[in-house]
């Protein structure tokens, strides 16, 4: 069952926030990541957070709650008071987890307010640098070979590493083993450290690495090239048209926080989308803010609606639900 207030509840709590929603933020309002700190996830909360911190005129404190792909942190704030001070940023993985999960303990439309799209973010397929294969057809070629002794780094189920992961051996046909970790931060230092083969992540987590030629990358799994990383490969180019996807991010309150205040959240990330050091740090990480019309709860509720359809099926067909 997923989680839901009950009315009372609810009603007590709307009595309780009601009288404060006006005067909405009086204290500091804490983003919950799903993910490890230094992570993809986390770079761009931290980015936003200070902009939206200066329009909310509060502070906002970064809580790291990793674990489960992401469910863990999910289920805390789908479980939080309905005020406004707790919120969370999730990623696609919100899309995806209901098919991956059959005991979720939320339900990603139900159990939250959208407050907004944040940015969509391309992901890359890099390995360890002395990792044998050069080219993504080499990859391909070099994991066929050897599915018993390549390693695969992700989030966890759920992740967009991981999802990312399934999309890769299911065009390839080859299951490989997968070595989970709380964020794709710490998977990061192991790769570096040469203690696991190859990850797909995001390109706010891996553009320094890749430029600083402390990874191999392979491919980035948008339609065209970057223009941050203008020699990688697409993964299209690399023979793989169908093994495309960006990891979109947004951030949620807990179904039943007043209107008001996640309209005032709402704005509040409006304005750190347009802040000059948001773009341009985006930009060198690969990604771009979401145009503002998708930075609004009713553009995000209908795309969330989009994304669970869409990965319902992919993954269904995919045979790696449940
Ligand atoms: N976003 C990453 C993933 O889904 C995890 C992270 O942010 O650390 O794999």
């Amino acid at each position: 069952m997923p989680f839901r207030k009950t009315g009372a509840t609810l009603l007590a709590t709307l009595l309780a926030t009601g009288a404060l929603a006006q005067d909405y933020p009086t204290g500091p309002v804490t983003i919950v990541v799903p993910f490890a700190a230094g992570g993809p996830t986390d770079t761009v909360t931290r980015l936003i957070a200070e902009p939206m911190s200066a329009a909310l005129g509060q502070q906002i404190v970064v809580q790291n709650v990793a674990g489960a792909g992401g469910t863990l942190a999910a289920t805390q704030v789908a479980n939080a008071q309905p005020d406004g001070y707790t919120i969370l940023m999730h990623h696609i993985g919100m899309s995806t987890a209901p098919a991956l999960y059959d005991d979720l303990a939320y339900d990603p439309t139900e159990s939250f307010e959208t407050i907004g799209l944040v940015t969509i973010v391309p992901m890359t397929m890099i390995a360890r640098r002395d990792f044998e294969p050069d080219t993504f057809e080499e990859l391909v070629d070099y994991v066929t070979a050897n599915p018993d002794s390549v390693t695969y780094a992700n989030a966890g189920i759920g992740a967009a590493s991981h999802l990312c992961g399934l999309l890769f051996m299911d065009a390839i046909g080859v299951d490989v083993l997968t070595v989970p970790y709380q964020g794709t931060g710490p998977a990061m230092t192991d790769l570096l450290g040469g203690q696991v083969d190859f990850m797909c992540d995001q390109t706010t987590n891996t553009t320094g690495q890749i430029k600083g030629g402390e990874v191999k990358a392979y491919a980035v799994t948008t339609p065209e090239r970057l223009e941050s990383l203008p020699d990688l490969p697409t993964t299209a180019e690399a023979g793989l048209p169908d093994f495309q996807v960006g990891v979109w991010h947004g951030l949620y309150a807990p179904a039943g926080t007043p209107e008001e205040v996640v309209a005032t959240l709402s704005a509040a990330l409006q304005t750190a989308l347009e802040d000059e050091n948001v773009v341009t740090r985006f930009a060198e990480l690969g990604t771009a803010p979401v145009p503002l019309d998708q930075a609004t709860p009713e553009a995000h509720a209908r795309y969330l609606q989009e994304q669970i359809d869409l990965w319902g099926e992919v993954i269904a067909s995919a045979g790696a639900g449940d």
